[in-house]
């Protein structure tokens, strides 16, 4: 029986960034099938062996050859109702598929990689809620840790033990850490390691690259620009250009316009931020050489180097992107996996700039919410269990996205279809141009219309 596999951070370009595009695999005929890639191959627990038995992904039996359309006559409705409520009926703009075309299904349950929409179609779940979910959905242990802490109430707005157990935690796997602050959001924590930057500096101009995205921070939506001495121009409405012109947009993957940028404004660049390996133009790796430049030439100029591993932390390795390219970050800015799907962002580094913060210092930060018991306890469970087995879980990962990404891109060049692969670990993007891709530009000569159709026929199968 063939394989058939889906999408996954795939360039597609939106009105103001390329962002990658999610996707799933319709699977027809296998009701009562479940499966999870990551449970299969470390059955400890009872519970985890039960479920590994019960483990039907990637089997011939499960899936379909050729899908008629499927019903999503309830999702359709579901997404009417939405629309009177939330503009577009999302509560974050790519889910209404606006980008790729089609009709987002409402979902309703998933479990391990599948994932199940309102109309009872099953998909296979190569987006996992965007990254967080590396253990699958509903993993036991992520289970199990919520339940219980639910129990003892969902908030205190004062301290609990289980802030310093994960902060143990993620400063174990990444030591430059020495300090942290765990908030709710990846924007909250690009957004505060950049005012600290700041601060530490008593400078204000940022340095950001083309087709990275760091969440939604005023200062940081620059839609990108072209010349190195070119200030950003904003890429919202509702950004003024005083805040987004202190924002300059680089080239990814060029040295020589980040020494331009410094020789151009001497004594005024607070920081450089980048995607150690991009995401949020499709996946491009950083070029050899490359995150070591850029931290030689921060340090020679008395900027800081805010690595944003958002996407990428607990992900290309258990160290992240820092660990797999020995980086030596200020501020390194994490979300997604710390928080095992509930909603937690961390920024952290190196002590003398972390304990500016207040009550020690004068640069301000808080959240009611920060540091919440709930995501506190999802987050321990995730990060543990990748502690514990990093040594199946991340070659198991990187197999299965080699086998993945390869096995597609082997069938377009059958096909004839001019496609460029950009992988690192489970990262990566079909890009439909011949290539090759190294920064914002060249993703953009991605076609965008064809990968729309690629991803619509493959909810389709
Ligand atoms: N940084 C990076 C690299 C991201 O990929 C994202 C979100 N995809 C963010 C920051 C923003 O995180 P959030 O959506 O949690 O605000």
């Amino acid at each position: 029986m063939a394989r058939r596999f889906g999408s996954a951070m795939i360039s597609k370009t939106d009105s103001t960034r390329l962002i990658y595009a999610i996707g799933y695999i319709r699977v027809k005929g296998c009701k009562g099938q479940d499966g999870d890639s990551f449970s299969q191959f470390v059955p400890e627990s009872a519970m985890e062996r039960e479920r590994a038995q019960r483990s039907g992904l990637y089997t011939g039996a499960t899936m379909s050859t050729h899908g008629d359309t499927p019903n999503r006559s309830r999702s359709k409705a579901m997404q009417e109702r939405a629309e009177r409520y939330f503009p577009g009926g999302v509560n974050s703009p790519v889910r209404a598929f606006r980008a790729v075309g089609g009709e987002p299904p409402f979902v309703e349950r998933a479990d391990g990689a599948w994932l199940t929409d309102a109309d009872g179609n099953r998909y296979i779940d190569y987006f996992g809620s965007w990254g967080p979910m590396i253990l699958g959905h509903a993993f036991p242990p992520v289970v199990e840790a919520i339940e219980r802490t639910a129990r003892n109430s969902a908030s205190f707005g004062a301290s609990t033990a289980a802030e310093a157990d994960l902060a143990e935690r993620v400063s174990a796997c990444y030591p430059v850490l020495e300090k942290m602050r765990f908030v709710s959001s990846g924007t909250e924590a690009t957004m505060s390691a950049i005012r600290l930057a700041r601060a530490a500096t008593g400078r204000k101009v940022i340095v950001k690259f083309e087709g990275c995205y760091h969440g939604h921070a005023d200062g940081l939506l620059v839609k990108a620009g072209s010349g190195v001495a070119t200030f950003g121009i904003p890429g919202s409405a509702g950004v003024p250009e005083e805040i987004a012109g202190l924002t300059l947009a680089l080239p990814y993957n060029d040295l020589a316009a980040v020494e331009a940028a410094f020789a151009v404004h001497p004594g005024a660049i607070a920081a450089v931020i980048l995607e150690p390996v991009v995401g949020n133009a499709g996946c491009i790796a950083p070029a050899d050489g490359y995150l070591g430049g850029l931290r030689a030439i921060t340090a020679r100029e008395g900027a800081l180097l805010i690595v944003d591993e958002v996407m990428t932390g607990f992900r290309v390795a258990l160290g992240g992107a820092c660990e797999r390219y020995g980086i030596d970050a200020d501020l390194v800015t994490l979300g997604k996996i710390v928080g095992g799907g509930l909603p937690v962002g961390v920024f952290g580094g190196k002590r003398q700039f972390m304990d500016m913060l207040a009550p020690l210092g004068p640069v301000y930060q808080a959240g009611t919410l920060s540091g919440n018991p709930l995501a506190m306890a999802a987050g321990i469970a995730t990060v543990r269990y990748l502690q514990e087995h990093a040594e199946p879980v991340y070659p198991q990962l990187e197999a299965t996205a080699q086998a993945v990404f390869e096995g597609v891109a082997a069938e377009a060049a059958k096909a004839g279809v001019a496609m460029t692969l950009n992988r690192v670990g489970s990262m990566g993007t079909w890009f439909f141009t011949p290539g090759p891709v190294r920064n914002y530009d060249e993703a953009a000569t991605s076609d965008t219309e064809r990968f729309g159709r690629f991803h619509r026929a493959m909810l389709e199968r």
